[in-house]
This record gives structure tokens, C-alpha cells and sequence, in this order.
């Protein structure tokens, strides 16, 4: 092989690793927005100081954003799926006009409890492979964009979001905003702990 082809099988490798790009996944309820218990009214959102900054900053450098939740409340029969769409789709507007973009939401309505006093819709009470700690989103938001486990961060406000980035083997990135960290469901450290999102995105784009 002469140098030039050599040369050339580089810079083709080269465009491939940018093209590769990274990807964050953001938890929703108290890490975007307050965490607001069983969240089903669209009116009662609120986005958490510098949640839109952050995702801006991530935009600006190229690196995918995908949302990733856990709502059993479609499980629990407190609110519909399309209740539950009604409300992403409002959570990007809130973010599109503060030029904030996320370009994937996935979220899981199961709940694995059956036997259990609200709705039993087995649709929806049922074991699933995207209820967090479970990787089932972040597999498929993986496969969408082509960006392997190593090139992904997870943030998020809960000890289940620890535990799905160590599952997935991403980075993980605590935020002290909604649960803090405070839930003691899973016991998993952390790679990095934010003050809140904003941190998080500012610490994302200095280890890439
Ligand atoms: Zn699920």
C-alpha cells in the first residue's frame, strides 16, 4: 500500500470517529424539570434553572440529547400514554423557545407490580426491558444515532439513574437537583457528581 492510500484510510477513519459523536441521556423529572410527584398536568411543569442553558451548550457541541423516564403513572392508571406525550411535547416547546433541542424522548409507562390496588391494565403492569434501572432506552436511542455505550453519559437526580448508566457502562453524572442522589433505591456511586444540569453539560464537554 503506498503512503497516500495509508493517508487516506486515516483521514476515512478519521471523519467516521467525528461522525461517531457523543450522546447524553437526561433523566426528566428532577433533573429538567422539578420534580413534581406523578407528574400528569402539562401546567405544572417547570423547567430547573439552567436546564435549558445546559442543553444549548450540549447542542453547540454536536453531541446528541435524548430524554429518558421512567412514568409509571400510565401504569398506575393516573394519567394516559397521550397524557404522557401531551407532556413531553410540552417540555420541548418550553426548551425550543429558550433554543434548547432534544432530539429523541423515550420514555417506559410499565410498572412491574401486579396485584396492585390502581389500574392493572397488563398492557402496562408488566416486566419490561426500558423500565430503568433496565437499559432498553438507551439501547435503542444507542442504535438510532450509531454512538456506542462509551461515547454515552447519563444524568439524572436518583440512585436509578446511577445504577442504568453502570448497567448501559456509561458515564454517570449525578445532579443535587430533585432527588439529589437522596433515594437510597440502588446503591451505586457515581463517576461525577453536579450541582444541577447546567454543571453536568459543562463538565460533558470538557472530557469530550
Ligand atoms: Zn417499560
Amino acid at each position: 500500500m503506498d503512503a497516500d492510500a495509508g493517508k487516506r484510510i486515516i483521514t476515512a477513519l478519521g471523519i467516521l470517529e467525528s461522525m461517531s459523536g457523543f450522546l447524553v441521556f437526561l433523566d426528566r423529572d428532577g433533573t429538567i424539570i422539578d420534580e413534581a410527584d406523578l407528574l400528569c398536568d402539562p401546567k405544572k411543569l417547570r423547567l430547573i434553572h439552567g436546564a435549558a442553558e445546559g442543553i444549548k451548550l450540549l447542542n453547540s457541541k454536536g453531541v446528541r440529547v435524548a430524554i429518558v423516564t421512567n412514568q409509571p403513572v400510565v401504569a398506575r392508571g393516573l394519567c394516559s400514554e397521550d397524557d404522557v406525550k401531551a407532556i413531553n411535547s410540552h417540555l420541548l416547546r418550553m426548551l425550543k423557545k429558550e433554543s434548547a433541542k432534544i432530539d429523541a424522548v423515550y420514555y417506559c409507562p410499565h410498572h412491574p407490580e401486579k396485584n396492585h390496588p390502581e389500574a392493572n391494565d397488563p398492557k402496562y403492569r408488566r416486566e419490561c426491558g426500558c423500565r430503568k434501572p433496565k437499559t432498553g432506552m438507551l439501547e435503542e436511542a444507542s442504535r438510532r444515532f450509531g454512538i456506542p455505550s462509551d461515547k454515552c453519559f447519563m444524568i439524572g437526580d436518583s440512585t436509578r439513574d446511577v445504577q442504568t448508566a453502570r448497567n448501559f457502562n456509561c458515564v454517570s453524572i449525578l445532579v443535587k437537583t430533585g432527588y439529589g442522589g437522596n433515594d437510597t433505591k440502588f446503591d451505586a456511586k457515581p463517576d461525577h457528581v453536579c450541582k444541577d444540569l447546567l454543571e453536568a453539560a459543562k463538565l460533558v464537554v470538557s472530557l469530550i
